[in-house]
């Protein structure tokens, strides 16, 4: 892959109002990329200035959705360090979704030496108000410019950098969720397990449905029976009952979040006992009616953890915790924002520092 070069901005842009970024708007100074021709690999990693790319209109991405992204943030310290959090498990997780949509892999360890360089390079772009950071958007597509239906020869793997607020600018508020009966997102065999464009464009129908009814993610339920839970539009989804922490098993259908797995593993930590095993729809119904349903939240990393207050389904609607947030989902979303900000101790080692 050989050394990543650097061709410097020449019209650094004017940073934004940190007390106003919401999600996903503003884009820094520079960007990563490097090339995959088939026979020669990945090559020519190269940071340049921030800029729209040129290309073919029959550019097969365009047409066949052979897209993989990734998301991950860094955060600056109060020590000034500036940290990443477990970005070796989103190269990790990369590959898999490569794997399953015929991308050639990337090196695991490189693609991290290529976040840090750019992140490092933005470091100045990286927000220091309470609750924001600067999120990564690694991605690769396919570029060969072709009609015929099969894998590209060529890629682009590239990472942009993007300043985000606070998911809550005021603390971390229950959310409305609608249990999608008539849509599904994924069935086992297919795509759902990967972080691939087809997923969303799939999810989109559903989600603008549940809006319009004044709901803000969907719920999806198998794609067979519509009767077990899989996932929350862009996260985890856990339960507390009685006591005791579920979640959803990864069964090919659901995405690995890494926020999902760091929330077990604190779970675990602490002695609360959890499962990641099949929960029906109806289970959560019956816990509620018999008063065992404690908190219910989503996990993932735009909000980190995201408490759901209520839940439709087929409008049946209960109030979970009298849509408050839990102490559970409290104390991970406390704990895993104060490991990535470095504010506590890291006792599992993921964060990492990118000088
Ligand atoms: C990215 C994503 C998640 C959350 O994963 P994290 O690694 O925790 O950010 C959950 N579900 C879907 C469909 C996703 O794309």
């Amino acid at each position: 892959m050989g050394k990543i070069t650097i061709e410097q901005s020449q019209s650094p842009k004017t940073k934004p109002d940190q007390n106003n970024l919401g999600f996903g708007n503003y884009f820094t100074d520079h960007m990563f990329i490097m090339d995959y021709t088939e026979g020669v690999g990945w090559h020519d990693p190269r940071i340049i200035p921030y800029q729209p790319l040129m290309m073919d209109p029959a550019t097969m991405v365009f047409h066949y959705g052979q897209a993989i992204f990734e998301g991950l943030k860094a955060y600056k310290a109060r020590d000034g360090r500036v940290l990443l959090f477990r970005p070796h498990k989103n190269m990790a997780r990369i590959n898999i979704s490569n794997d399953r949509l015929c991308i050639p892999p990337i090196d695991v360890d490189f693609g991290v030496e290529a976040i840090k360089a750019l992140v490092k390079l933005e470091k100045d772009w990286i927000p220091e108000a309470e609750g924001t950071s600067l999120y990564i958007r690694p991605f690769i597509i396919a570029t060969d410019p072709y009609l015929g239906v099969r894998p590209s020869l060529t890629y682009k793997f590239m990472i942009i950098l993007s300043p985000v607020g606070a998911y809550y600018p005021e603390g971390i508020n229950p959310v409305k969720i609608y249990i999608e009966s008539k849509y599904v997102r994924a069935v086992k065999g297919g795509i759902g397990f990967a972080k691939t464009a087809g997923n969303y464009a799939a999810s989109l129908k559903s989600q603008v449905e549940a809006q319009n009814k004044g709901y803000t993610q969907v719920l999806w339920l198998d794609g067979v029976e519509r009767k077990y839970i899989e996932e929350v539009g862009t996260m985890n989804i856990f339960f507390k009952i009685d006591g005791k922490v579920v979640t959803p098993l990864l069964e090919g259908s659901i995405l690995d979040g890494i926020t999902r797995d760091s929330s077990i593993a604190l779970l675990k930590h602490w002695g609360i006992p959890v499962e990641e095993r099949r929960i029906s729809i109806e289970e959560i119904f019956q816990a509620q009616a018999d008063g065992k349903l404690d908190e219910a939240f989503g996990t993932g990393t735009a909000a980190v953890i995201s408490p759901i207050g209520s839940l439709n389904w087929n409008d049946n609607i209960i109030t979970i915790n009298n849509g408050q947030t839990g102490e559970i989902s409290k104390r991970i979303y406390d704990t895993i924002t104060g490991i990535q900000s470095g504010a506590m101790e890291d006792p599992f080692g993921w964060t990492i520092s990118v000088e």
